[in-house]
């Protein structure tokens, strides 16, 4: 069961761009898998489907914001195993968005929550109701973040060669892929949160792991640029720079804040000489529209 149409490589970064500081320094480029169930959507998404699919049942709804790469991938992905799927966005929109308008076209049905109903979306009573009004359908959490997800998030790590990589970067929302990744792997992870505050994230994604790797993922959030979907001019040039070294479009949301990270982790020697870093480009190039005319990839 796939929907990948072009496999994920391993691309070496420009040495320039790292000097001598860290051995190497290369990408898992999981953002050209789909052009629209990009990166580790897919991932997460996977083993839902095929759960839904078992289950015997014909629509899947989930919730997301008006942005929200998850929601356009399981719109679109549902659409090609022919499952009908309902999304329920977080907030009301005076005008749609261009991701809404995707989901749409990807035949979501979507339907508006107050910020306080959208609120509930983890509440298992609440749950229950939405799951009577709208004919039992499959139910995957915000941001592909249930244990389908980690499982199917586990599977990048066959992309990874075993133990060659010191250390794997990755971007983090839910840290759903982040615990997949952590428990397919012997790398150490670190975790990347574009949110004001995301160091919290560290707890929840722990019941996710496996106990015995409980030391192997740390989540860093020193570098949101704001909070959750904003971005600094200084984000943009460096996601610029990056494109003309290294032929690697980033996005604003998550994985340009990373890589100005891990740039900034380099710069400040908090990687050894010998360490090999991998760090993973989850996608969400979608989420660059709203800037495109700012950057020199979008
Ligand atoms: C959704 C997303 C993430 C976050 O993934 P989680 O599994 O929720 O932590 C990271 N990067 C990109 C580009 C995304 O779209």
């Amino acid at each position: 069961m796939g929907i990948i149409k072009k496999d994920p490589y391993i691309q070496p970064l420009s040495k320039d761009w790292y000097s001598n500081s860290i051995s190497e320094v290369a990408m898992l480029r999981l953002d050209i898998v789909h052009d629209v169930i990009s990166g580790n959507k897919w991932y997460k998404l996977k083993e839902n489907i095929s759960h839904c699919i078992r289950k015997g049942k014909d629509t899947i709804l989930t919730f997301g914001g008006g942005y929200s790469n998850h929601l356009v991938a399981t719109a679109a992905a549902a659409q090609n195993f022919g499952i009908k799927s309902i999304g329920l966005v977080r907030g009301e929109y005076e005008y749609s968005t261009p991701t809404l308008d995707a989901c749409l076209a990807y035949g979501m049905q979507l339907h508006f929550l107050s910020r306080e109903e959208y609120s509930q979306k983890n509440d298992m009573h609440w749950l229950e109701s939405v799951k009577q009004k709208f004919g039992d359908p499959y139910i995957v959490p915000e941001g592909g973040a249930n244990a389908e997800g980690v499982l199917g998030a586990q599977s990048i790590a066959e992309y990874i060669p075993d133990n060659h990589y010191t250390h794997i970067a990755v971007s983090v929302g839910t840290g759903t892929t982040l615990a997949g990744i952590v428990n397919g792997t012997s790398s150490d992870v670190i975790g990347f949160a574009p949110m004001k505050g995301g160091a919290y994230l560290n707890e929840e994604v722990r019941t996710w792991v496996d106990k015995d790797r409980h030391s192997m993922y740390r989540i860093v959030d020193d570098w949101h640029f704001g909070g959750f979907g904003k971005w600094k001019p200084p984000l943009l040039d460096f996601m610029n720079e990056f494109y003309t070294i290294n032929s690697v479009c980033l996005d604003m949301v998550y994985t340009g804040k990373m890589m100005y990270g891990v740039n900034e982790m380099i710069a400040s020697g908090k990687f050894s000489p010998k360490d090999r870093l991998l760090c993973i480009h989850t996608g969400g190039l979608q989420g660059n529209i709203t800037i495109a005319d700012k950057l020199i990839c979008a």
